[in-house]
């Protein structure tokens, strides 16, 4: 299935190419057509999974075809609230990015910081408005905000909202907004208690399920190999070779390293390409689509890249670097396995890469296989204390991994956060 599929309308088709997506996520595939028909809905899905894009394609197009027929003056018609400020910011950035083409305004309010710069931006008139709920109730108290032109009403990550204590703000925002409207309800877990409140805001919704990744993970044969950085390309020359797969995906951390793999596998005979940001987009779709039909067994690719592929019979993933967000280990070795196939996912892991290896293994609940008989075994990675050999990177690598997982500055559509926000995944 493509964006196209989905009848998304084409300035919001354009911006999500200009994004580097190819394929909508199971929840895009699945909600977007509910939420294009007006209807309510009931997401369990958490952060990760496309969640965003899910909602917000939907609401500018309600609201770029609306305008072509009513243009009065600008009025709030989308509401979206959310926990934290960092989510906050994330899904206006979102807006931002898909609407681009559409002409459609939104801002993004949270506590906090001082309220000036955000009552400008309201003054100025905007279709798309994300809050925290303190701040919105405290704007809507002072005049700055009126809710009575909502049509779409999104409440995100509910069982956050719960836990942090905005029941009372949430039950006061809601009873503020009309009642003709399309709400949306996401929460990762339903427990009675969110069923509840979703019964107060919803009427007849339909239902959303995305299942945990870590469903996946259990699927996959895994395993692991420790290896110094140096003899990493010599250990995936020699698996690439023993393993003879129809398909591998190799995963490198950074877009200069899939360059430089690739270089060296060429070098060693082996048909490889690199998908990633830098790459243009037709480059990329000729390397994803040798790939999808046999003719390219090797692709090496970035997390952001490889969101979009989506090849049924995947047989191996080879982590060259281990992802520093642990999730993302989770999708990465998603790709393979799918269907009836069994996948295999093999990673390297090198001294620094040890701290990763933990978080990973605490997420999925499992101990990754070592296969310690490979040629490059000698050089002892998995005896060596991680402290002596890398301390500086150890340590800057683990401090940027908490940072990806929630502690964005807090200024409002700042680049700085756009960058938070695609290094999380
Ligand atoms: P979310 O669950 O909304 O936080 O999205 C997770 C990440 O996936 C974000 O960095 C999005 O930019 C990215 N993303 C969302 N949809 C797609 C897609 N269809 N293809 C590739 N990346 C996507």
């Amino acid at each position: 299935m493509t964006f196209k599929d989905l009848h998304i309308i084409e300035p919001i088709l354009r911006a999500v190419e200009e994004e580097g997506y190819t394929h909508p996520t199971p929840i895009q595939e699945q909600s977007i057509p509910i939420l294009l028909k007006g209807k309510d809905l009931l997401g369990c899905a958490q952060t990760g999974t496309g969640k965003t894009a899910s909602f917000a394609i939907p609401i500018l197009q309600h609201i770029y075809l609306d305008k072509q027929q009513n243009t009065g003056a600008r009025t709030i018609k989308a509401l979206i609230i959310t926990p934290t400020r960092e989510l906050a910011i994330q899904i206006a950035d979102s807006f931002t990015s898909y609407g681009k083409h559409t002409g459609i305004k939104n801002t993004v309010i949270f506590g906090g910081v001082k309220q000036g710069q955000q009552t400008n931006a309201l003054r100025a008139g905007v279709d798309v408005l994300v809050a925290t709920p303190g701040r919105l109730l405290d704007l809507i108290q002072q005049g700055f905000i009126t809710l009575k032109h909502i049509e779409y009403f999104v409440l995100d990550e509910a069982d956050h909202m719960l836990d942090m204590g905005f029941i009372h703000d949430i039950k006061k925002v809601i009873a503020q907004l009309p009642q003709r409207r399309q709400s949306l309800f996401f929460s990762a877990t339903m427990p009675k208690s969110i069923v509840e409140l979703s019964g107060k805001i919803l009427g007849n919704p339909e239902k959303v399920t995305i299942k945990p990744q870590q469903a996946t993970a259990e699927k996959v044969d895994q395993a692991l190999y420790y290896v110094t950085k140096p003899s990493k390309t010599k250990l995936l020359i020699h698996l690439i070779e023993e393993k003879q797969a129809k398909s591998t995906l190799v995963f490198s951390r950074t877009k200069h390293g899939a360059d430089k793999i690739v270089k060296i596998l060429i070098k060693a005979g082996i048909k490889a390409a690199a998908i990633h940001g830098n790459k243009a987009q037709n480059a990329r779709q000729r390397a994803l689509n040798a790939f999808k039909d046999g003719d390219l067994a090797v692709l090496v690719a970035t997390d952001i890249a490889a969101r979009g592929i989506d090849v049924d019979d995947l047989s191996l993933v080879i982590n060259f670097d281990l992802p520093n967000v642990a999730e993302t280990y989770v999708h990465r070795i998603g790709r393979t396995g799918r269907a009836k196939a069994s996948g295999i996912a093999l990673s390297f892991c090198d001294a620094v890469e040890k701290a990763d290896l933990k978080e990973i293994e605490k997420l999925i609940k499992q101990k990754v296989p070592v296969i310690s008989d490979h040629p490059f075994a000698h050089e002892g990675v998995e005896q060596a204390p991680m402290e002596k050999k890398a301390p500086q990177q150890q340590r800057s690598r683990h401090s940027n991994s908490q940072k990806n997982r929630g502690g964005g500055s807090g200024n409002s559509n700042s680049g700085g956060n756009k960058r938070n926000w695609k290094q999380r995944r």
